[in-house]
């Protein structure tokens, strides 16, 4: 009995786990159902409210899903687009891009974004960003494919803008400096690979200002907007006019055969400017100043070729306003400069328009004056005493310095002469030689010429080259030096320590005379490396035996410190300016009178 009551038991407990069990799957596949339409419902408002387009297309590019945002963005209701493709009436018939999104997209299964031009039902242009997935059935085919599409003609819009803006100058609408320096930068690379010019054209209108001041601000404008039309007008498409600011303007003229062309668009636009600008019934005249320089002869990067055309626009401005200016590197500039230089250079040496000043150089131990450096200057008719810095180095382009520093030469010799006749001749006088003076094959026969053809003696006359002169070629230097030194002549370095020149250069040098360059000297006592410098200078100097001067000493500390590195001798305005020949015969003659005293 127990048995089968317990058996009855135990099978009703079985059934009535069966049927939990059941009730339990059937309520899970319920929630589970619930859930899936959930889901799928929940993508479904998602795909009707999200503001992206939703687009799917079958394999052959047909159109079997538009949700209402791609019906806002394209105008198409879903029954007119199912079944189309895209270049059926979303893609432009002219679109230049027309297959990229396929193309792009069959070349990848990750999904492309890409932007497109597209146009509405209402034939309205308007810009998307598709964003496109390929659908993939569980074998790995591909069965279709998805995409979100945005319209965003007004960011892209807007970006422009903002592009524009920071690239244009609001008033003029021109591009502003800093376009004109990208589209410079692209002219320069160009015509480095086609080998061919670019010309900048700096332009800054004559008194501006005045227009402003007297007729308002909105007149001012006004000019400003008009000059602008104007330059546009004078120049060709793929040339840039850019205003840099005020009342400055930048042409730039790519690709150019050759510089001369820059010219002739100068003069139109001076042409262009010769008509008044008419503000209501007045009519103001504006004219401008141009600057020109050019890639690749006078610079080859963007900030140099500005910064000549701005300088030639300055000496157009020189030279009365209204006019164009080449950069003075310029052939024709330069040819006309020169000409100019040259005759006058010319005429002075025939007409002996230079003279010499003479500047002591003092002995520190003895406080004489034991030699006296030439320093030449030329009595330019028009501009009064000119100094070498300005005409030295025009000499030496034309070829004139030669014959320039032969004179100098005599020039010194004969006045050592008369000093020596005079009996008051017991100093050194020491002459400067330029660079291609220097570089002369006649150099040493000339001056040994002119020093017997004057009488002097040779070890009372020195000559004074610079260090770079002697290092652009030190074996010519080295015979030219010997020769000269062989007959007695002094031999001094000038301007030491800006240059290069090692110890062991300088051991091998037959010089007599070092001279520490003034930049140095100017610094001492005050500033420490300057002073270790010159110390170390005529520490090295004495060691090889040469006479070591001081250029520039104009304070009494710099001579109490020279006195105290054992310096030889200095020269400089503490003791006296360069003299005239008169002033320099005063003061020699002075110093032998009161020697006469001395020791009579
Ligand atoms: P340099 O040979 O170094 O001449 C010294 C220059 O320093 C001279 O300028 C002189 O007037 C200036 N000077 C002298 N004492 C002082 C001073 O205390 N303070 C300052 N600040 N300056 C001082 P200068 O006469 O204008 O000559 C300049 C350069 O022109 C010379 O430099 C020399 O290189 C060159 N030069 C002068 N005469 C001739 C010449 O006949 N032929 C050649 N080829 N070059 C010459
Ligand atoms: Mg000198
Ligand atoms: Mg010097």
């Amino acid at each position: 009995m127990v048995t089968i009551s317990s058996e009855r038991a135990t099978e009703r407990e079985r059934l009535e786990h069966a049927n939990d069990a059941l009730a339990e799957e059937m309520v899970g596949r319920l929630k589970a159902q619930q859930a899936e339409l959930l889901a799928a419902q929940k993508l479904r408002m998602h795909v009707e409210r999200t503001p992206l387009g939703v687009v799917e297309w079958d394999r052959q590019h047909r159109v079997t899903a538009w949700n209402p945002a791609a019906e806002a963005i394209f105008g198409f209701p879903e029954h007119e687009a199912l079944g189309r493709t895209a270049t059926e009436f979303i893609v432009p018939a002219s679109g230049a891009r027309r297959d990229a999104m396929w193309r792009e997209l069959g070349l990848s299964r990750d999904g492309t974004k890409i932007t497109l031009d597209n146009v509405t039902r209402a034939g309205r242009s308007i810009q998307c960003e598709w964003y496109n997935t390929p659908l993939v059935d569980p074998g790995g085919r591909i069965v279709g494919f998805a995409s979100l599409v945005q319209d965003v003609t007004e960011r892209l819009n807007t970006e422009r803008t903002i592009h524009y803006m920071a690239h244009h100058d609001a008033l003029t609408g021109l591009p502003n400096r800093r376009l004109m320096q990208d589209r410079l930068n692209q002219a320069i690379m160009q015509a480095r690979r086609k080998q061919r010019h670019v010309a900048v054209l700096f332009l800054d209108l004559d008194r501006f200002k005045l227009v402003n001041d007297t007729l308002g601000h909105d007149s001012g404008d006004y000019v400003l907007k008009d000059v602008a039309r104007r330059l546009a007008s004078c120049v060709r498409e793929i040339d840039t006019v850019s205003r840099e600011g005020g009342d400055e303007f930048v042409v730039i003229l790519p690709d150019l055969e050759r510089p001369e062309n820059a010219r002739i668009v100068a003069e139109k636009i001076l042409r262009e400017f010769a008509r008044p600008v008419e503000i209501g019934s007045q009519e103001v005249h504006i004219t401008t100043s141009i600057g020109i320089s050019h890639y690749p002869n006078d610079a080859t990067d963007v900030n140099q070729l500005l910064k000549h055309a701005d300088g030639a626009m300055y000496q157009a401005k020189d030279s009365g306003r209204n006019t164009a200016r080449f950069y003075t590197s310029d052939l024709n500039y330069l040819l006309s400069r020169r000409l100019e230089m040259e005759g006058r250079l010319r005429k002075g040496i025939e007409l002996e328009e230079f003279f010499l000043r003479y500047q002591p150089q003092v002995d520190i131990a003895t406080g004489r004056i034991a030699g006296l450096e030439a320093l030449v200057r030329w009595n330019d008719p028009s501009k009064g005493e000119v100094l070498p810095s300005d005409f030295i180095l025009v000499a030496e382009e034309l070829g004139l310095i030669v014959q320039l520093g032969e004179w100098v030469f005599r020039t010194a010799c004969r006045q050592l002469k008369a000093w020596e006749a005079e009996g008051i001749g017991d100093v050194v006088v020491s002459v400067n030689l330029s660079p291609r003076q220097f570089m002369s094959r006649r150099l040493s026969a000339s001056l040994l010429a002119i020093v017997r053809e004057s009488g002097v003696d040779p070890r009372s006359v020195a000559v004074e080259i610079t260090e770079s002169m002697v290092m652009r070629s030190m074996e010519q230097s080295i015979e030219i030096l010997a020769q000269l030194r062989s007959v007695g002549i002094g031999v001094s370095i000038d301007d030491f320590g800006v240059g290069y020149s090692s110890l062991a250069q300088l051991k091998r040098l037959p010089a007599s005379g070092l001279k520490i360059d003034r930049s140095f000297i100017a610094n001492v006592p005050e500033d420490a490396s300057s002073g270790s410098i010159t110390e170390t200078i005529i520490a090295m100097a004495r060691s090889l035996k040469l006479r070591v001067v001081a250029e520039g000493v104009e304070t009494r500390a710099q001579l109490d410190f020279l006195r105290a590195k054992h310096c030889d001798a200095f020269q400089g305005y503490l003791f006296s300016r360069p003299l005239t020949a008169l002033e320099a015969s005063a003061m020699l003659r002075a110093q032998a009178g009161s020697r006469a005293t001395a020791t009579g």
